[in-house]
């Protein structure tokens, strides 16, 4: 028998999988199971328990796949590990299950962007192409109901972790900067190793394109790759290199905005290219491509001033990109759950683009901290129509108001989605009055 711990979208796809392969499985959650996913165990015939779990039942099980959320302190896998049970993640489970080239994305920012792209440009060209992982769909759920020739995975430093097996064909990783600290016990390295493994078994046959001007990566590669891997480094200042070459007939224009982007589609365009396509296969999916929303994307323009949603960006270095993208003075939103911020990395460009900043949080203390010294206007508010009300009032006709957080979303909304949804609202309102 199959035990599934976490009853999330990654469980749920991994029991999906677990039943169409003829296997008894059976899921647990410590807490309440969301009634879309009970709804699908039960017409799935799959068993179930929520708010708590039978250990002896535990105990039992041939194989344990765990979602990625749990920690190995949890008395479930604690149980497990003293029975001996066999813990995996959903990925290993799908990757055991499949015979997909696997393209594997991880990083700190750019995952989504990238991961989009390279399945954008496969469909496009005519591929048998899936997608899947941490881009919102488990990789198992989609097992469950085909076998895609290729499979493009977003993987997280969760998800990366309880890989055994797992072995991508062609690796990515964008790059590595401070994030989910407080999930590592505020230890950068063990972010690191997690991350790291999405090296794991690679051999000779296998390709790793990665960011070559990343400290984290390069003083790690070579201890965890065999030397006969191939390496593909691209560096983010040099990144037109990776671009299809303007002899191809196709003008490439591509929607994406800024040297971070252009940088994720250089990793994009090389992984296209070790499959075999094109330049002009690649060039045609670059120009269609559009991302999803919620990362640089545009809103409105309101009286000559720019309204730009980057609620994706909860990190640092994403709004450093993000900043360093904008041609205008600024008007910058930003707060929300701080994962231990380090602010020093973005002081200079907030001096010299950043008008007015709005902290719109619960907890405004980290920034108003780092930045009471550099600027002059800092604003503090909980509620969204505020913020851009305030931001109307601080923008000149020519400037840009930009939500690019810096922090998760947690200590006022229900994630970035609904962080961003908000704030196009505000906006949209906004230019409803004026
Ligand atoms: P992820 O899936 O890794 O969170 P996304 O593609 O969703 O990445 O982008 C998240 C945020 O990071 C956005 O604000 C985006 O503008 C920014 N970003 C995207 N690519 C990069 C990159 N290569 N380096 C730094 N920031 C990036």
């Amino acid at each position: 028998m199959i035990v599934i711990v976490g009853a999330g979208e990654s469980g749920i796809g991994a029991a999906l999988l677990a039943k169409k392969l003829g296997q008894s499985v059976y899921v647990t959650d410590a807490g309440l199971i969301k009634e879309k996913y009970k709804e699908e165990l039960s017409n799935n015939k799959i068993d179930f328990e929520e708010s708590g779990h039978d250990f002896d039942r535990l105990k039992n099980a041939k194989l344990a796949i765990v979602s990625p959320g749990i920690p190995d302190t949890a008395k479930p896998l604690v149980i497990l590990k003293e029975a001996g049970v066999e813990m995996v993640s959903e990925i290993e489970y799908g990757y055991r299950n499949t015979d997909a080239t696997i393209i594997a994305i991880t990083g700190s920012n750019g995952k989504t962007t990238t991961t989009g792209l390279i399945y954008h440009i496969l469909r496009d060209a005519g591929y048998d192409v899936a997608v899947g992982g941490n881009y919102g769909i488990a990789m198992c759920r989609v097992l469950a109901e085909r076998q895609p020739d290729y499979f493009v995975l977003e993987l997280s430093s969760f998800q990366l972790e309880k890989v055994d097996t797992f072995k991508a064909d062609i690796a990515i990783i964008l790059n590595i900067t401070p994030d989910h600290l407080d999930r590592y016990e505020y230890n950068m390295d063990l972010y690191v190793a997690a991350k790291m493994n999405i090296v794991n078994n690679q051999t000779k046959e296998n390709i790793i394109i990665y960011n070559g001007d990343d400290r984290y990566i390069q003083s790690n590669l070579d201890s965890r790759i065999l030397p006969s891997t191939r390496r593909i480094p691209l560096s983010t200042k040099d990144y037109i290199t990776g671009l299809v070459s303007t002899d191809t007939d196709l003008v490439f224009q591509s929607q994406l905005k800024g040297v971070h982007n252009l940088f994720n589609a250089s990793c994009a365009i090389a992984a296209c290219r070790e499959i075999g396509l094109t330049e002009t296969q690649i060039a045609s999916g670059l120009a269609t491509f559009t991302n999803m929303p919620h990362r640089m994307e545009s809103i409105a323009v309101i009286k000559g001033v720019q309204y730009i949603n980057d609620s994706k960006a909860t990190n640092v270095d994403a709004v450093f990109y993000a900043l360093d993208a904008m041609t205008t003075p600024v008007i910058w939103i930003a707060g929300g759950a701080d994962k231990g911020n380090d602010y020093a990395q973005i002081d200079q460009l907030v001096k010299e683009k950043v008008k007015a900043l709005i902290c719109l949080t619960a907890y405004p203390e980290p920034l108003t901290t780092a930045f009471g010294d550099v600027l002059d206007e800092i604003i503090i508010t909980e509620d969204v129509d505020e913020a851009i009300r305030v931001a109307a009032h601080y923008a000149q006709e020519g400037d840009t108001v930009l939500l690019s957080p810096a922090c998760a979303s947690f200590d006022l909304f229900n994630n970035y989605m609904d962080r961003g949804e908000q704030f196009s609202d505000a906006v949209n309102k906004l230019s409803r009055y004026e």
